[in-house]
């Protein structure tokens, strides 16, 4: 059993209920879903509440509003797109807790959605604030939260409204539920060998992590930008590639912790180069002995992508975060998606944790292969650094305490 309270262990039937989603997703210039997964995410919690006979208030934040409403991170197309996929009307509320809201949600019966606008509209939300809290609080009999992405923030949605709850009426939907318990399953239980590929630009973002996940994997592999730091405090000529000077002591101190606790660590061995970080520079395939001055490694390159599966071959569990080069531009991205291959070719529990690895893995067309793909980036490494989500911690059980 979990120690999170979990939707399916309250009462619902009949309630009015508050879900905190995550409705967050990138948008074109003329304001179209791009990418609409969380928004699919968000379905099994909610039909789960229609199915109770529940009438369901939805909330969720989209892109950094400044300064009250502004059409562009305006939640109707997300509306739109829900709406579509549950197959039902959806009402939607013009404000946050306004008139129209209020009066929205008290009209609410049992087997009707309603969205509230962007709750970033309301000044209060990302300031945690008590008021607004109270306000959203009052909408709901019961809270639920399924927004994993933002359980790393003490929002007002996400922190402070719990405090209106009791345990019998608070709990983790579905989604938040997957996301926690894979993520502390590989850091308590990982069937081994447990290997944890990082990548990604910089090792500032990731430093933590490494340092949390060294004791509990048998092998680390490190490639993308991040990388280059390794290389250079090995005593590598790195050209111009990314380079975080301040943190060579730290890339060594994780490579001495590493050799200490016996650990493989595993890092590129050659480099797709170029002069120019751009799609049109001509590139070098050559060894990271061998980076001319004046180039950057922008990918692994081929040597570095067969040794790492070979490294992964024998994997039971992979965590992965961090693309192994700048898989944006095509030119670079052969190492990222030839990595997300080697990964899911495993018998391994596989988890990708954070956007960028989710986008790869998806145009490498891997990502139906894939044990668990995380909705949230941000979140997902701080689980891994060990810490404890403001938005997660009001929601575990006080008998585990
Ligand atoms: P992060 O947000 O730290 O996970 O970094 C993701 C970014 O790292 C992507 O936008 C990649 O383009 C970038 N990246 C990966 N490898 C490299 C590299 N060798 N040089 C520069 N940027 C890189």
């Amino acid at each position: 059993m979990s120690d999170i309270l979990s939707i399916n262990e309250l009462n619902l039937s009949g309630k009015k209920v508050f879900i905190r989603c995550d409705f967050n997703v990138p948008m074109d210039e003329f304001l179209n879903i791009t990418d609409d997964r969380r928004i699919r995410s968000a379905i099994p919690t909610i039909r789960y509440c229609l199915d109770n006979g529940c009438s369901v208030i939805l909330a969720s934040h989209l892109g950094r509003p400044k300064n009250g409403f502004e059409e562009k991170f305006s939640l109707k197309p997300v509306e739109k797109r829900l709406s579509r996929l549950l197959g039902r009307d959806i009402k939607f509320a013009d404000d946050v807790i306004g008139q129209d809201a209020k009066k929205k949600a008290s009209e609410l019966k049992p087997g009707e959605v309603l969205m509230l606008e962007n709750l970033r509209f309301e000044k209060g939300e990302t300031k945690n604030d008590e008021n607004l809290a109270k306000e959203l609080a009052s909408f709901a009999q019961i809270y639920i939260n399924d927004a994993f992405g933002v359980c790393h923030r003490a929002h007002a949605s996400v922190e402070a409204i719990t405090k209106f709850f009791d345990d019998e009426h608070r709990a983790a939907g579905f989604l938040l539920q997957k996301e926690i318990n894979f993520a502390q399953n590989l850091i308590k239980k990982p069937a081994r060998p447990f290997v944890a590929v990082v990548g990604g630009s910089k090792v500032s973002g990731k430093l933590q992590a490494l340092h949390n996940l060294l004791p509990r994997v048998d092998k680390l592999i490190i490639g993308g930008g991040m990388a280059f730091t390794f290389l250079k405090a090995l005593g590598e000529n790195i050209g111009n590639s990314l380079l975080e000077e301040d943190l060579i002591a730290d890339a060594l101190e994780i490579l001495r912790k590493g050799k200490e606790l016996g650990v493989k660590v595993y890092l590129p061995v050659d480099v797709v180069a170029a002069q120019t970080f751009s799609a049109e520079s001509a590139v070098k395939y050559v060894s990271v002995q061998e980076i001319p001055s004046g180039w950057m490694g922008l990918d692994i390159g081929p040597a570095s992508t067969r040794l790492f599966k070979e490294v992964l071959a024998d994997a039971q569990t992979v965590w992965w975060n961090g693309p192994m080069g700048v898989f944006e531009m095509d030119k670079f991205s052969k190492g990222s998606i030839k990595i997300s291959h080697a990964i899911v070719e495993t018998h391994a529990t596989t988890v990708v944790g954070g956007g960028d690895t989710a986008d790869v893995v998806e145009r490498a067309g891997d990502a139906d292969e894939m044990t668990f793909i995380s909705t949230g980036g941000g979140a997902s490494l701080e689980l891994i650094e060990g810490k404890e989500l403001p938005g997660v911690k009001p929601l575990r059980k006080a008998s585990f305490e």
